[in-house]
Order: structure tokens, then sequence, then C-alpha cells
């Protein structure tokens, strides 16, 4: 291989490379736009069914909020616990960085942001 040769396959290598990040790019925003759906899903998830919860007691003639007080603070824990797990996952829950992958190390903000939800 001569010098030419050379040079032309590191210029080709380094055209693919570029090509591979921009792509990396690429599915990082989609992977991002699919927890963030994910979440907003499950949360929306909840919501209905503690609707259904709720409609299917009151035809059985029974009011649930008032029998069952503790129903509301298990619903703020489980927020909690979605918000929790997806952290624990690696990724950001604040809303400086949120749905990016975190890196190794602990966020403060994310930190801030669960104390927060927990009081
Ligand atoms: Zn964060």
């Amino acid at each position: 291989m001569n010098k030419k040769e050379l040079f032309e396959r590191f210029t080709y290598l380094e055209k693919q490379i570029g090509e591979l990040y921009a792509q990396f790019g690429e599915l990082k925003g989609n992977l991002v736009q699919l927890i963030e759906e994910n979440h907003h899903l499950s949360v929306e998830n909840h919501h209905l069914r503690k609707r259904l919860d709720s409609e299917t007691k009151e035809q059985d003639g029974q009011d649930n909020e008032l029998l069952h007080p503790e129903a509301k603070a298990t619903a703020v824990g489980e927020g909690y616990d979605n918000l929790a797990r997806i952290y624990e996952e690696g990724f950001h829950i604040c809303n400086v960085h949120f749905g990016s992958p975190r890196d190794e190390e602990d966020c403060l903000f994310c930190l801030l942001f669960l104390n927060k939800q927990q009081k």
C-alpha cells in the first residue's frame, strides 16, 4: 500500500467514523424520546387504572378515597419509585438533563429532585 492509498484509506475511515457518530447521536435522541414517552405512558396508565378502579368501587357503592385514604399516599410513592427506578437505570430525571444517560457519578440535580419528591 503506497502513501497515497494509505492517506485515502484514512480519509475514508474518518468519514465513516463521522457518519457513525452522527448515527449514534440520532439513536440517542430516539432513545431519549422513547424513555420520555414510556414515562408519560406509565404515568397516564397509572392515572387511568386509578380512575377505573375508583369507578368500579363507586359502582359497588363504596367511596374509595374516603374509605381508603392511604390509596392517595401510595400513588405518590409509586411516582417516586418510578423516578427512582429510571435514575437507577442510569438516566437523568432532573429538569436539567431529563432523559439523557447519566455518567457513573451521581447527579446533584437528580438527587435534589428525588429528595423533593420523597417529602
Ligand atoms: Zn440529573
